[in-house]
């Protein structure tokens, strides 16, 4: 069964104070639904701050990043372990962000999935064309492509324990959004290319839109028969909002 997901990317923002509050809302009104998963993902220094606060709420927590090697002389990061410590569920990789930012490449991306997937925690793999590539009409190649890279590093099986997180560059805090028809191809393109190698585990993967999904567009993608939840930034960090786009989910 394909789950859906709602997922709050906070990215580098919000203090103590603030995430308290954030999260107090949420937490007060977040509902237990068969089948539905709403997900935090804090600021890695804030994660532990997250995990206690939710207590027994229905509310998963997850990082937004992670190292690939497992523990010692690597400054400034942190480790599959410490985030399983600490009782974090998902990890969010590949975001574009990283990836052009960063500077993380599809095979660093690959070996985070496969390093999170052996850890026994949940990769929310994101891919996703920015502008340039979409007009030139190669938004499917370059999904595909991503999709490819992590494919290769930790086959179909490994599919069967991924999240995919579909965000087009251009849409990701731009209040620009795909069309709901537009995302729905991409979906259906990753399902379709997944599906060549296993049409069961393609049928139950969850595939996330992300982009500027808010309350006021999120019903309508979220209909759409490939979307399965959403990957929020901005409107995540209000909590009527992100609460509207769970209960659209
Ligand atoms: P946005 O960000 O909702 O602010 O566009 C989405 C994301 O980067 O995950």
């Amino acid at each position: 069964m394909r789950k859906t997901i709602v997922a709050g990317n906070w990215k580098m923002n919000g203090t103590r104070e603030s995430i308290k509050t954030l999260l107090d809302a949420i937490t007060d009104r977040a509902m237990k639904i068969d089948g539905l998963v709403t997900l935090v993902c804090p600021p890695a220094v804030y994660l532990s701050q997250v995990v206690d606060q939710i207590a027994d709420a229905p509310v998963a927590v997850g990082a937004q990043n992670v190292s690939e090697q497992s523990k010692g002389a690597y400054t400034g990061e942190w480790s599959l372990e410490m985030l399983q410590d600490l009782g974090c569920k998902y990890v969010i990789l590949g975001h574009s962000e990283r990836r052009s930012l960063f500077g993380e490449s599809d095979e660093l991306v690959a070996e985070k999935v496969a390093a999170t997937l052996e850890a026994g925690l949940v990769p929310v793999l994101c891919v996703g064309e920015t502008l340039g590539q979409r007009e030139a009409g190669d938004a499917l190649v370059v999904v595909n492509s991503q999709i490819s890279a992590t494919l290769q590093r930790i086959g179909i099986e490994g599919f069967a324990s991924v999240v995919v997180a579909y965000e087009p560059v251009w849409a990701i805090g731009t209040g620009l959004t795909a069309t709901p028809g537009d995302a729905q191809e991409v979906h259906a393109a990753i399902r379709a290319q997944l599906a060549e190698k296993d049409a069961i585990i393609a049928d139950n993967l969850s595939i996330l839109y992300g982009g500027s999904m808010n309350a006021a567009n999120a019903a309508e993608l979220l209909a759409q028969q490939d979307i399965d939840g959403g990957l929020i930034g901005g409107a995540s960090l209000k909590a009527d909002e992100f609460l509207t786009i769970c209960a659209a989910a």
